[in-house]
């Protein structure tokens, strides 16, 4: 068995797509010199502005299977018909370095790592609600009205396994949230709502889903498609 220690200074950040989880990492890490967002490795292409080496390291599905063979993989999973995954060594490159590590992947990605990361935070982004959730996803405009289904469909099943994390934001008002991130993450200290809150308020995203009249309407206009 792998040698199990404490790992601190290591954060999880999980969000549903078009939370607004890249919108303030990455903000937390040009502003904060020793904090890094871990770079994954995937095989989705690359999309305009993505630069390799920094947004990610983009390989073949063979190269990506060879390093899970090989055993480089803290954890990796299929997200959305491509494989994400993150390196060992990148983790350690950072932890090396005395600076403090985001690991910006998926509810299933930390289902995997969490019992190999003792001492590692989680912290759960979530939208104000799933209609506003549906309008970034909309605004962001990185995707086909399919595939931003897909996208809608999928965060309701991360909220419903969102109490495995530590910690929740509610990424209503962009500073706000950034503030709560950045004092968790910058000066260590706990969340403002911790697992019972936090599953309260996922709850009330998948009670929105299911009953809202504006979510009943697009769900109807999709079956038409
Ligand atoms: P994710 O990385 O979680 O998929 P993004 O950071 O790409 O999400 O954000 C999705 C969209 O929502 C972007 O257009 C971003 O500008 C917008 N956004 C992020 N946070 C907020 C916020 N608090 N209020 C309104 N829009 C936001
Ligand atoms: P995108 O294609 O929008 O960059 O990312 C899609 C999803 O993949 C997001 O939910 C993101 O968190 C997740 N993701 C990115 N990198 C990793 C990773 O290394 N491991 C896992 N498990 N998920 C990742």
């Amino acid at each position: 068995m792998e040698k199990q220690t404490t790992r601190p200074g290591i954060f999880a950040v999980s969000a549903p797509s078009g939370t607004g989880k890249t919108t303030l990492n990455s903000r937390l890490e040009r502003d904060h010199p020793d904090v890094e967002i871990s770079v994954s490795l995937t095989t989705r292409k690359q999309r305009p502005g993505e630069l390799a080496g920094k947004h990610y390291h983009f390989v073949d599905r063979s190269e990506f299977e060879k390093n899970v063979a090989a055993g480089k993989m803290l954890e990796w999973a299929e997200v959305f018909g491509n494989l994400y995954g993150t390196s060992k060594a990148e983790v350690d490159r950072i932890v090396s370095k005395g600076h403090k590590v985001i690991l910006e992947i998926d509810v299933q990605g930390w289902m995997t790592a969490k019992p190999k990361l003792p001492g590692a935070i989680s912290i759960f982004i979530l939208p104000p609600s799933m209609i506003d959730l549906w309008h970034r996803l909309e605004k962001r405009g990185t995707d086909s009205p399919e595939v931003r289904w897909r996208r809608f469909q999928a965060a309701r099943d991360e909220i419903a396994a969102g109490r495995i994390y530590d910690f929740f934001i509610v990424n209503d008002d962009l500073e706000r949230a950034y503030k709560e991130l950045e004092s968790m993450i910058v000066s260590g200290e706990p969340g403002h709502t911790s697992q019972e809150a936090g599953e309260a308020l996922c709850n009330r995203l998948l009670n929105e889903f299911e009953q809202s009249d504006k979510i009943l309407e697009l769900k109807k206009i999709r079956q038409k498609v």
